[in-house]
């Protein structure tokens, strides 16, 4: 048994400049990583701005960070800060620049390291500067996990960095959520429910970590009523915002499986939203495991069958299609990412992959 979630965070109205001295413990200059226009946008941003002018901080701002950042982007973004000597990092968004400010403070406490050491958990190295996040989409729970997905474009592909950085504050304010469109909510919504289900049925499950799912998965129906929903109150937005940082804690501990890992050629190919790409493969999933876990799982989010929630899910998120020839390279990257394989509890056979693409992808020959 194993538990560890050293993140402190805090969920209100008015969070960021409710705790401006927590922010300032973590010393004088802070370097905000944020994206294009969101955060300017939804408020963020000024908030956290202004709470640093308040506390006397120095701060400076890299606004270009992309859905799915690069390792080329957090360089730039690492090589843009170097020069100003930050005593932390402010990430302020969606999951991008939140894991990229995790990345980014890695690589500003070893300013001599060039990025191989974004891979590298072998060699010495410096701990991460302290990161603070402030999420804005409700999905990713990257506030409250060790984790940092970065595109690989010489691998074609995505991948979790292995350095786990955990962010040592989370300020959540659900104010920002109400900015975002409905499908941006949708898709970061069945990212959440996909970190609960991938976290349930993992090998590395625990009893602590199953808490969190058991809540989260029965909460599923109430958050699909509050996402097609015309108007949504305060409540509703932090429902849908805490949902997500409790998915957080849980794949904190299990990490994500075999959905996740399919995902990721289906973002870096065809630019399928995140949660989009996962929310794909969820039913199947479910569907291939052991009785046991599909029983519980399935009565818990209050489905009879896996159909009825696939049916549900493609509602809300839509189908994807792909031609037929990428199958093979699909389960073949699949069939080598062992991390993924590993976290899965009942045998992921190359035919239980190959099957799960085919539930799961609207082929398109052509
Ligand atoms: P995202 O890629 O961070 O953002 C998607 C879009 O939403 C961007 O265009 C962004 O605009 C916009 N946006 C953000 N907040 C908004 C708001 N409040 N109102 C309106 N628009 C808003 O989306 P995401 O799904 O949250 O994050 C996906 C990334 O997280 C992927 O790279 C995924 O691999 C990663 N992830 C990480 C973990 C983890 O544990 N660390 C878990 C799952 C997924 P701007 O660009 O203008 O800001
Ligand atoms: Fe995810």
């Amino acid at each position: 048994m194993f538990y560890y979630m050293p993140t402190k965070l805090f969920c209100e109205k008015n969070c960021i400049a409710n705790h401006k001295a927590d922010l300032a413990s973590f010393g004088k200059k802070a370097y905000i990583v944020t994206g294009f226009n969101s955060s300017k946008k939804n408020g963020s941003l000024d908030d956290v701005i202004n709470t640093l002018k308040s506390i006397g901080s120095e701060y400076l701002v890299f606004d270009k960070i992309e859905e799915n950042p690069s390792v080329e982007l957090i360089m730039n973004a690492a090589s843009y800060g170097k020069d100003f000597a930050p005593d932390y990092v402010i990430g302020i968004g969606g999951g991008s620049p939140l894991d990229a400010s995790k990345a980014i403070a890695l690589m500003l406490a070893n300013t001599d390291r060039d990025k191989d050491l974004l891979f590298d958990t072998e060699t010495s190295y410096n701990k991460a500067l302290p990161v603070v996040c402030v999420p804005t989409t409700c999905g990713t729970g990257s506030e409250v996990t060790p984790y940092s997905i970065l595109t690989l474009h010489d691998k074609k592909t995505k991948s979790s960095i292995p350095h786990h950085i955990f962010p040592e504050l989370a300020l959540l304010d659900s104010t920002y959520l109400s900015y975002a469109g409905s499908q941006l909510l949708i898709n970061t919504a069945v990212d959440a429910l996909g970190h609960f289900i991938e976290s349930y049925i993992n090998a590395k499950q625990t009893f602590i970590s199953r808490l969190f799912c058991e809540k989260g998965l029965s909460m599923w129906q109430s958050v699909k009523s509050i996402l097609t929903k015309e108007n949504k109150s305060h409540e509703d937005y932090d429902t849908l915002l805490l949902v997500s940082s409790y998915a957080g804690m849980a794949i904190s501990h299990t990490g994500t499986s075999l959905p996740h890992g399919m995902s990721y050629s289906l973002t870096y190919d065809y630019g399928v939203p995140h949660g989009k790409a996962v929310g794909t493969f969820l039913a199947s999933y479910i569907d291939n495991s052991d009785d046991t876990n599909k029983k519980e799982v399935l009565s818990l989010l209050g489905y009879d069958n896996a159909s009825m929630l696939h049916a549900d899910l493609m509602n809300l998120i839509g189908n994807v299609e792909v031609p037929k020839d990428v199958y093979d390279s699909y389960v073949k990257n699949m069939m080598a990412n062992e991390r993924k394989l590993k976290s899965c509890p009942f045998a992921a056979t190359k035919e239980t992959v190959q099957n799960i693409y085919a539930q799961s992808l609207i082929t398109v020959i052509d």
